[in-house]
Order: C-alpha cells, then sequence, then structure tokens
C-alpha cells in the first residue's frame, strides 16, 4: 500500500529526540526556545510561538486579541473544521464565504461583502500550501470605509485600528509571495506541524507575529510565553535556577506549550526542509505533466508570477463526474493499493456546521472544487516509481468508472 503522507522519521530524528530525552530536560526549554527563533529567522516574521498545535495557538490567539460573544471572523467554506471550531469556542460567529474559480482559496471579493462593524478578524486559508491574496487582503482592511466602520474592543484592537488579518498556514510552512515566506505576510500567522504536514513534530504548530512596528513583539512573545502555560509568570525551566521557586498567576491561562521532545523532531525537519520542499515540487511536476496531458483532468494551480506553493497536497480534479463518481474513483484507487484523501469536506456539510444554518448551496465554487476532488500522496519518501503507481491507478480508475 502506498501511504498517503507517512511522517519522515530516519535515524537522524531519532537521534535528535533521543538526545533531548536524555539531557534531562523534555518539556519546554532549549529545544523549544532554538526551533521558535529558527522559524523567526526563516519566515522573516518579528516574534515566533511554538504551542501544541495549530488549533490550540488560534484558540489562545483569538482569546488575547479579545474576540468573543457580538464579534464576527470571516474564513473561507473550503477549509478543516479547525478554523472554524476556534471561532465558535471563542464566542464569535464563523462568517463563512466562497472561495476563488481558479484556486481553492477565499474569495477576496467575497469577503469585501461580508465585512460588516462586527468583523474584527479574516481567517485567510492556504489551502493545499497555496498563500493566499494577501496584497488585496492586506489593502482590503485598510479602506477607508471599513476604517471607519470598524469598533475596535480593547487596547490591541484599538491600536491596529482595522481588521485583523490572519493567515491560516497550516499547509503553507515555507510557501512564498512576492520573495516573502508565510508568517511574514499578514498580521500573524499559526502554523500546524500535525503529523501529515509539510513539517511535523508529531502534534505541535506556531504561531508566527508580523504586527504593525507599533506592537511590542517582544513583549507580546513573553506575553504568550505565559498565557500559554496557565498564565504562570515563570516556565518549568526557569523556576529550577537557584532559589527562583516563585511565581505568580495574574490572568488564568492556558495549558498549550511545545515540549523539547517535539522540538527536537522539528529542528531536524527544519534543518532539512529544503529538499522536502524540492522533492514535493519534482513530485508535483511529474503529477502535472501525467496527468495534464489527460482530456478528464484538471490539475491544481500552484505557482504564479508571484506566488509559490509548498506543495503541501496535489488536489486533482475530474471533469465531469459526480461526486458518487469520485466516490467511486477514490474506492477503485484504494483497491490498487494506493491511498487518497479529499481536502476538505466543505464546512457547510458537516453536521456541526449544517445545524448551526449554514448551507452549501450557499457556496457554489467550494462545492464545484470539492465535488470532482482527490488529494495524491506527496511526501518526501515517495519515489518516482511510486509516483508512477499512483498516476497508473488513477488512470485505470478514471476508466472503469468513466468509460
Ligand atoms: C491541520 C489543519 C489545521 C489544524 O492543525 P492542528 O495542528 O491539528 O491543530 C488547521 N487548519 C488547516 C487548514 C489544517 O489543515
Amino acid at each position: 500500500m502506498i501511504p498517503f503522507s507517512p511522517p519522515r522519521i530516519d535515524q537522524k530524528v531519532i537521534d535528535e529526540v533521543t538526545a533531548a530525552l536524555q539531557s534531562g530536560w523534555i518539556t519546554t526549554g532549549p529545544r523549544t526556545k532554538l526551533f521558535e527563533k529558527k522559524i523567526t529567522e526563516y519566515c522573516g516574521c518579528k516574534t515566533t510561538v511554538a504551542v501544541n498545535s495549530w488549533t490550540m495557538g488560534m484558540q489562545v490567539f483569538l482569546n488575547w486579541w479579545g474576540i468573543g460573544e457580538g464579534d464576527e471572523v470571516i474564513l473561507p467554506a473550503y477549509t478543516y473544521c479547525a478554523s472554524a471550531n476556534v471561532i465558535v469556542h471563542s464566542g464569535a460567529k464563523p462568517v463563512m464565504v466562497d472561495i476563488n474559480p481558479e484556486d481553492f482559496n477565499i474569495s477576496v471579493d467575497a469577503v469585501r461583502k461580508a465585512i460588516t462593524p462586527r468583523t474584527k478578524a479574516i481567517i485567510a486559508v492556504d489551502l493545499a500550501g497555496f498563500p493566499c491574496d494577501y496584497d488585496l487582503l492586506n489593502d482590503l482592511v485598510r479602506e477607508e470605509q471599513f476604517v471607519a466602520h470598524f469598533q475596535p474592543k480593547g487596547e490591541n484592537q484599538t491600536k491596529l485600528g482595522r481588521i485583523l488579518v490572519i493567515s491560516d498556514a497550516a499547509h503553507s510552512f515555507g510557501a512564498i509571495m512576492n520573495g516573502n515566506r508565510t508568517g511574514s505576510l499578514t498580521d500573524v500567522s499559526s502554523f500546524s506541524f500535525h503529523a501529515v504536514k509539510n513539517l511535523t513534530t508529531a502534534e505541535g504548530g506556531a504561531l508566527s507575529f508580523n504586527l504593525p512596528d507599533s506592537f511590542d513583539h517582544e513583549a507580546i512573545y513573553k506575553e504568550f510565553c505565559t498565557l500559554i502555560l496557565h498564565g504562570q509568570n515563570k516556565d518549568a525551566l526557569a523556576k529550577t535556577q537557584k532559589g527562583n521557586w516563585r511565581y505568580d498567576v495574574e490572568e488564568p491561562g492556558f495549558k498549550c506549550n511545545m515540549t523539547d521532545l517535539q522540538a527536537a523532531i522539528g529542528l531536524i525537519e527544519l534543518e532539512r526542509y529544503q529538499e522536502n520542499l524540492d522533492r514535493r515540487k519534482e513530485i508535483f511536476s511529474q503529477y502535472d505533466e501525467a496527468f495534464g496531458a489527460e482530456a478528464w483532468a484538471i490539475t491544481p494551480l500552484h505557482t504564479t508570477g508571484s506566488k509559490v506553493s509548498s506543495y503541501h497536497l496535489y488536489q486533482l480534479r475530474i471533469k465531469d463526474v459526480s461526486e458518487q463518481q469520485r466516490d467511486a474513483i477514490m474506492q477503485e484507487i484504494f483497491e490498487q493499493d494506493v491511498s487518497v484523501n479529499v481536502h476538505f469536506l466543505p464546512l457547510p456539510t458537516l453536521t456541526a456546521y449544517k445545524k448551526r444554518g449554514y448551507n452549501i448551496e450557499d457556496y457554489p465554487e467550494t462545492w464545484n472544487k470539492y465535488h470532482n476532488e482527490i488529494s495524491l500522496p506527496v511526501y518526501f519518501n515517495l519515489t518516482d516509481e511510486q509516483v508512477a503507481m499512483v498516476v497508473l491507478a488513477v488512470t485505470n480508475a478514471v476508466k472503469k468508472v468513466l468509460y
């Protein structure tokens, strides 16, 4: 069976995790701090806080930004449930909008129409690793009419004076727009280092901050280190210093810090990330070449003059098929021992969001992309022979179901 997205665990990773285990320090410590520093350098952002998942990083962030009851946060209907779940838990209303015809990302025109005086933030998702139209989004929130109607709550929102742009960069670590990497393209970005993502720490994530210079990023870093650790103003490592046992909790915090065991994996992953991206790019090219020639195939957009994907997901689409036919094609692919996936079941098709009144019929482009989509295996250790096997399995399956 060709798996869909196995992690790259080799001796190098095992050695670094073993070194962390043997160091005597297994929770947040020197490896986590180094990992944060290296992410900040790599992304070109102002500061980074490592956490235990994209989800908890974003949850803490929304709480810190003061988002809650009565607020609205705009996001695409086409994303993983985590992007919306955190908004629900914050108490705010997820305002879902449709995606672009040419890619899988949030439509800035749709965002424009969805903005109200209650809009506090936009969560744009770099689907499959392809950066959103951040030039347009960053301009949009600065338009006079939207700035004039913005109703800030609290010190941070007042200082920003406009709608916040958040990047759900769970897929797009290392992706580039106008020469800059994700993490530095919007006010704040959240990465996921879950086992299936491009760069993994088993479970994990990071918040990268790139707010305007009027914000003190060093102070934000310190505040978040506290917020992700119960609100305790000294972490376990600081408390090991002689006589340094006393701490205080000024506000109840969360508990979602990254451990040094996770950071050990992440440091190795980051060190060799470019070769990971290079291999992914090769695999994308091989799929492009194979399917580009097929009349039934629609290949995904992953590079433009200003944007380069992180090649996270290869979202192949099959022309003129129903959702049922797509599912049947997937079944035939599995029968040939190749794992495939669908990214994603649109949020309005999930029970939790149907119950909350969302209807897929309001998101025609999301449906259009979803109903004939199949994600193919992409990862560093996938060989050329295996890519050829995937291509053959997909081609056989399409012929069997359609012809
Ligand atoms: C994986 C994923 C998340 C959640 O990441 P976790 O680290 O598992 O919390 C959020 N958004 C998108 C688009 C994802 O694919």
